[in-house]
């Protein structure tokens, strides 16, 4: 599926007027599993609590190197945290 910023952008304003996007025209905004906020259909990280929303997708997505590069960035944080509980 190919998702141009215009589409993202429309999504985002509904969001934000808390209307439902037409399913039909707009990318479907991403519900966060833990804290149910609408986030972003290209969100990577829920907006309010920062849980990772579509980490498969991530991982598959090729054209989008920034993200996957941030995803790296942020596992190697919280390796970095997880060695320094350990201790
Ligand atoms: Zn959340």
């Amino acid at each position: 599926m190919h998702v141009t910023v215009e589409d993202a952008e429309r999504s985002y304003l509904a969001v934000i007027k808390g209307e439902p996007p037409k399913a039909e025209e707009l990318p479907r905004p991403t519900e966060c599993p833990r804290c149910r906020t609408l986030n972003l259909p290209e969100a990577v990280y829920c907006l309010k609590c920062g849980t990772p929303l579509k980490l498969e997708e991530m991982v598959e997505e090729y054209k989008q190197p920034a993200l996957l590069q941030e995803l790296v960035e942020r596992l190697h944080r919280l390796e970095e945290e997880l060695r320094l509980l350990r201790k």
